[in-house]
């Protein structure tokens, strides 16, 4: 896409969000130009799904925005992984939340996380059910170098919208009951659901980020998920 439209998409998509919904750029396979533009038009996140790719752009475009991991975290990258990201929206285990608690503790930092909901119960999906989010959420609150900030969801993807509506009523349902829980340690402050062809709708159902990429950059020349 030319330099000038994915400006002008970053401009457009600014104007239109509600104040307080935080927009983050999902940013895969796009190029550091890319990036740049939207970064020059305002974007202040980059969304990542991939370490690999994450550390390559950040050789280039380097602290000056936030990074967030939106994709699977492999336990095997946590320590690469903690040092780049500024938040982990994708804690979907204990296990990678002690990885992510002990790489973090090493380096005396304090990680913002989210946790990942499957809300559309998809076999072989990362992220927690939403009725076992509460039972992952208590282990992981005593962790002290996290900080769970939230919940976060990609649900299934569809042509339409409207479809993906329950799956954010899901989430945000598992959100407030959080909320209401009064965990030590424990902050729902975040919401992040909603892609290019859905985040009007998760805004309506309660989302404060949202993670755009299509939108923004244009096609993808191929999908890479
Ligand atoms: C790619 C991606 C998005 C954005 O998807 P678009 O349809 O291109 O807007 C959002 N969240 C995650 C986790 C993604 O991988």
């Amino acid at each position: 896409m030319y330099i000038n439209s994915i400006k002008e998409s970053v401009t457009e998509i600014r104007k239109s969000l509600p104040a307080g919904v935080v927009l983050v750029a999902a940013a895969k396979t796009r190029s550091p130009e890319e990036v740049q533009a939207a970064i020059d038009a305002g974007i202040k996140i980059l969304g990542y799904n991939y370490l690999q790719e994450a550390e390559r752009i950040y050789q280039i475009i380097g602290n000056k925005v936030q990074w967030h991991m939106i994709g699977h975290l492999q336990r095997n990258k946590v320590k690469i992984a903690v040092d780049l990201f500024d938040m982990i929206e994708t804690i979907d285990s204990v296990k990678l939340a002690e990885e992510v608690n002990k790489r973090c503790a090493a380096i005396s930092k304090i990680m913002p996380v989210l946790i990942e909901i499957n809300s559309g119960k998809e076999l072989n999906k990362t992220g927690v059910l939403p009725e076992d989010v509460d039972k992952l959420v208590k282990p992981i609150s005593s962790l002290p170098n996290l900080r769970v900030q939230g919940l976060m969801t990609m649900g299934p993807r569809f042509g339409s919208p409207e479809d993906a509506r329950q799956y954010f009523k899901a989430t945000k349902l598992a959100f407030d009951r959080l909320s209401k829980a009064g965990i030590h340690n424990v902050e729902m402050r975040y919401l992040s659901m909603g892609m290019s062809n859905s985040y009007k709708v998760a805004i309506e159902e309660g989302a404060n980020i949202v993670r755009v990429g299509t939108k923004l950059f244009g096609e993808r020349s191929y999908p890479k998920y």
